[in-house]
C-alpha cells in the first residue's frame, strides 16, 4: 500500500491505496474482448463494494522507469515530463471474489492504440497489475417494475454484472451495440428481458444506433430502472431519446465510459467543459 500523500489546492490528502496484482491468465471472450485475471494478497488493498458497476483505475506508468509498484504518484507527477507521466484507465470489475483474492476485467481490445487495450491484448501469466477501488454507483433497484438497459462493447462487463442481480422474474429490454455478431453477454438475462443486438461496423461509428433502437422500442408500463453507458456521443443522443420518457420515480443511470478519438485523459478533463458534459 502506497504510504505518500497527494496535494489538491493546496490540501494534502492520502495517497489511494494501490492494490498491486499479479496476472493469473489471460482469456480472448470474443474477436475484440480479452479476460484478465489478476489476484493475490495485494487484492486486500481494494475496498469492495456492493454496486454491480464497480470499477477500478488501473496505473500505467512507463515501464522504461524501472519502477516496481506500488508508485508514489505524487513525486512522479511532479519530476516527469508530461509525455511520461503515470496515465490511469478505468475498468468495471466484472467479478471480485474477496474468498480467493481475484479480479476479473474484460477489455474491449480496440487495435494498437491506447494503453490499457494493448497492455491487455499482451498481457502474461506474472505480470503485474496495480489499481485503485472500487468506485460503483449502480445496482438494479429491486423495487422497479422493469429494466432498461443499454450499451456498446465497453459496457457488457457491467451489464452481464446487472442482469446476474436481477430476480428470476424481472422483465425488461437489453439494447447493445457491438461490432461483433459474436459479442459476448456471460450471464443469463431472465426470460421475461429481451435482448436486442444492434450492430456497426466500428465502435463509435453510428453514435445514433442506440437512441434510434430506443426511440422506435416499446416502454413497458411502471416504474423503470435504466442502465446506459458507453460512447460519449452515443450516450448524449440516448439522454435526449430519454427525455420525454423517463419520468419521476425512475431510476436513471447514464454515462460516456470512453469518447471516440480521445484518450481516456482527454475524455476525464473535457468532462468539465461543455463539449465533455452529457
Ligand atoms: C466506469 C467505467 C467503466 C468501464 N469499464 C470498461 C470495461 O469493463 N471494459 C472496457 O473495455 N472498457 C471499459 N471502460 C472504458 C475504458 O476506460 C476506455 O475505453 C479507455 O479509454 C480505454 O483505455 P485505452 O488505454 O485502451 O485507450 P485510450 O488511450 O484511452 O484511447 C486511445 C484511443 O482508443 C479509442 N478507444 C478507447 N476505448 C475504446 C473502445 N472501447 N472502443 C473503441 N475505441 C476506443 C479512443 O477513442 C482513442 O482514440 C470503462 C469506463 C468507465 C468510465
Amino acid at each position: 500500500m502506497s504510504e505518500s500523500t497527494t496535494s489538491v489546492a493546496g490540501r494534502t490528502r492520502p495517497a489511494r491505496p494501490q492494490a498491486v496484482l499479479t496476472v493469473l491468465g489471460r482469456e480472448r471472450l470474443s474477436p475484440h474482448t480479452v479476460r484478465i485475471t489478476a489476484g493475490g494478497p495485494g487484492f486486500g488493498a481494494l475496498r469492495m463494494n456492493e454496486f454491480t458497476d464497480k470499477y477500478a483505475k488501473i496505473i500505467f506508468v512507463d515501464p522504461g522507469l524501472g519502477l516496481t509498484p506500488p508508485y508514489d504518484l505524487a513525486a512522479l507527477r511532479e519530476s516527469l515530463p508530461p509525455d511520461r507521466l503515470p496515465v490511469t484507465r478505468t475498468y468495471t470489475l466484472r467479478r471480485a471474489d474477496t474468498e480467493r483474492q481475484q479480479v476479473t476485467i474484460d477489455f474491449v481490445v480496440h487495435g494498437d492504440e491506447g494503453i490499457a487495450a494493448p497492455w491487455a491484448a499482451h498481457a502474461e501469466p506474472g505480470d503485474l497489475l496495480t489499481m485503485s477501488g472500487a468506485g460503483g454507483a449502480y445496482r438494479p433497484d429491486p423495487d422497479c417494475d422493469w429494466y432498461l438497459f443499454a450499451g456498446d462493447e465497453s459496457a457488457l462487463p457491467a451489464i452481464s454484472s446487472a442482469l446476474e442481480a436481477l430476480p428470476a422474474d424481472a422483465r425488461g429490454i437489453a439494447y447493445l451495440e457491438t461490432s461483433d455478431p459474436g459479442e459476448y453477454l456471460d450471464a443469463p438475462a431472465p426470460s421475461g428481458l429481451e435482448v436486442s443486438w444492434l450492430h456497426r461496423d466500428h465502435p463509435g461509428s453510428q453514435p445514433r444506433r442506440l437512441a434510434d433502437a430506443l426511440v422506435a422500442g416499446p416502454w413497458l408500463s411502471g416504474r423503470a430502472d435504466v442502465f446506459a453507458h458507453g460512447e460519449r456521443e452515443s450516450m448524449k443522443a440516448v439522454r435526449a431519446a430519454l427525455k420525454t420518457r423517463v419520468g419521476q420515480g425512475d431510476q436513471l443511470s447514464l454515462s460516456g465510459y470512453w469518447a471516440s478519438g480521445r484518450t481516456e485523459d482527454v475524455f476525464q478533463s473535457e468532462k468539465r467543459q461543455p463539449i465533455g458534459q452529457i
